[in-house]
């Protein structure tokens, strides 16, 4: 039987009267008067105040069994901050269940502590309002997406963790095997080719909430391993696609918000890249990127004779930047890749500011006019190439007006119309998103005989979702036909060889009647994070890495055992220093 008749914080006015037991944990004791003392006892769902002898002897963090009368608080005494403030438990009998060494840290949200200190004693972390509140979140998340899922007809299918390498662009965990010394699985960078595969296979509609592993510098919305909601369809286009995964994010945002997002607008990544200088832009604030170029066709001024000048207005920002903001910003706009920063405040009394001297009457007042620049604005200009002007714009725009994580809003947008390639390294371009993603239809004939930087004009068929400027996900309409998949592969300097290693399965299965399909993966640890407001994954994840990539509670990673190692077939070269 349990131990327990209620929860702490389900206690209210209607329970008064009533013979009751708590279980928790002692969140604060205070002296009442000479016989008694209040205690607060936590479990998840608050805290309530019980009365007890003075002599019961309790500390912050012992677990406790209260069982007592509830009873309405004096109304002098009434806290309307707590769900229970109304009662109290008095006539208690308190049974202390185990006693707590004092708490690491306070246990209080308000205090900011270490993240390391919070990270070896996780299991006391959890029990802090924040943590309970965003880890239920999650599973709502979890539990709502399933939902979605389910009812769209998609089948729930498990993929190994034990596999060949999938790439991702990211650096593969290895697993060495027993069984085949000197042979070693990957961990999945995600489920890519089985859930391909499994579309040959006939399930028509896979999904699964499954856990991806990449070998990555970790930041703020990145961990060594993360949760996605990964999915494939057959016989789909990319609408298809952008319905069933917006159906997933809806349930997901209200079962948070209680709102149901109904807008999901698209941008082609062109036009992203042209108007934000991002291809995850936050569109909750303007600010856009403005093309000036021609404004400069006759500039005298060589700072302005350059492939591309376009600009940015912060209104109200003449007065909110002073002198050493600016060279802040304009260090920053360096350290980006600029040359330099232009700007000018539009002031009652005329414009003021650097590099004005370099622009003719006209083109200054054109600028004016393009930006729509008023009093008491402020106007920044590159003047560089293209790439370097809407890179250094777009991360100066965020710089002076990203709105806060937690702000309420949420702006979900598809990039649509993604490059198939990202770069050219020594000739071979490198895939934008992975290498089984499908040309776009109108740029296939351009795969025949690119050159050099023509290969980053080729579009594909793939596209992302973000979220309030954060890239939430991924996917693409697939290649499906073994020739097509041999030719990028060929395209990306993989040669014949190696694709029959590599990717043997893959190409083999396409021979035997590999249906057209398409999917979409997006990130659980990131849209939690930014539907509870919390700017760091790490506060949504249960059981975290640092930053540099350990576990202070389980101190790993951490030598292997000789013996173990022997097994394996494996010794551990000394580190070179
Ligand atoms: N496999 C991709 C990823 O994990 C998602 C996809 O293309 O469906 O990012």
């Amino acid at each position: 039987m349990s131990l327990r008749t209620n929860y702490c914080g389900e206690l209210s006015a209607e329970h008064v009267g009533q013979t009751v037991t708590v279980c928790g944990w002692v969140d604060t004791r205070r002296v009442h008067s000479e016989h008694l003392a209040f205690v607060d006892v936590r479990d998840h769902t608050g805290i309530v105040q019980v009365v007890v002898d003075q002599k019961v002897n309790v500390r912050s963090e012992y677990v406790v069994a209260v069982t007592g009368t509830v009873a309405a608080r004096p109304a002098e005494m009434v806290n309307d901050a707590l769900a229970s403030g109304a009662i109290e438990i008095t006539d208690t009998e308190v049974t202390v269940l185990n006693e707590a060494e004092p708490p690491p840290f306070p246990m209080h949200d308000r205090t900011d502590v270490n993240e390391e200190i919070r990270l070896e004693h996780r299991y006391v972390d959890l029990r802090r309002e924040k943590m309970q509140r965003n880890l239920r979140a999650r599973a709502k998340i979890n539990s709502a997406i399933r939902g979605a899922m389910e009812r769209q007809g998609f089948c729930e299918l498990e993929t190994p963790m034990l596999i060949a390498s999938t790439p991702e662009g990211a650096r593969d965990f290895v697993v060495p095997s027993r069984m085949h010394p000197g042979n070693f699985y990957a961990l999945p960078q995600s489920p890519q080719l089985f859930k391909q595969l499994s579309m040959v296979g006939g399930l028509d509609r896979y999904y699964q909430i499954a856990r991806c592993l990449r070998d990555e510098d970790l930041r703020a919305d990145r961990q060594f391993e993360f949760m996605q909601l990964d999915a494939e369809a057959s016989f789909v286009d990319q609408e298809d696609v952008f319905t069933f995964i917006s159906e997933a994010v809806a349930d997901a945002t209200e079962a948070i918000t209680g709102e149901r997002p109904t807008e999901f607008p698209r941008m082609t990544y062109a036009d992203a890249m042209d108007r934000y200088g991002s291809d995850k832009p936050d569109v909750r604030f303007g600010m856009e990127l403005t093309e000036l170029t021609d404004l400069f066709a006759e500039t005298e001024s060589n700072v302005f004779k350059t492939p591309s000048v376009k600009g940015i207005c912060m209104p109200g920002g003449a007065d909110e930047l002073g002198r050493n903001k600016i060279d802040e910003l304009t260090d920053k706009a360096k350290q980006w890749g600029a040359k330099g920063l232009a700007w000018f405040r539009m002031k009652e009394e005329g414009l003021e500011g650097g590099l004005t001297k370099f622009m003719s009457e006209s083109e200054l007042a054109g600028v004016v006019e393009r930006l729509d620049a008023k009093t008491g604005d402020m106007v920044f200009l590159i003047a560089d190439k293209k790439r370097v002007a809407n890179k250094v714009l777009g991360l100066l725009r965020l710089e002076l007006g990203k709105p806060p994580v937690n702000s309420g809003e949420f702006s979900f947008l598809w990039i649509t119309e993604f490059p198939l390639f990202e770069d050219v390294i020594d000739g071979n371009p490198i895939p934008a998103h992975h290498p089984f993603t499908m040309p776009h239809e109108d740029d296939v004939e351009k795969l025949k005989n690119a050159q050099g930087d023509e290969w980053l004009d080729i579009r594909s068929q793939a596209y992302d979702l973000t979220l309030n400027g954060w890239e939430l996900g991924s996917g693409s309409i697939r290649i499906f036909q073994r020739d097509v998949q041999e030719q990028i592969f060929e395209i990306l300097g993989i040669g014949e060889e190696e694709q029959m290693a590599k990717f043997g399965f893959l190409l083999n299965a396409f021979k035997y009647g590999a249906p057209p399909h398409g999917g979409f993966a997006f990130g659980i640890d990131r849209l939690t994070a930014l539907l509870v407001g919390e700017e760091n994954i790490r506060e949504v994840i249960a059981f975290p890495k640092t930053q540099k990539g350990s576990d202070p509670l389980t101190n790993a990673p951490s030598p292997a055992d000789p013996a173990h190692l022997e097994e394996l077939g494996l010794r551990v070269l000394p580190r070179e220093e």
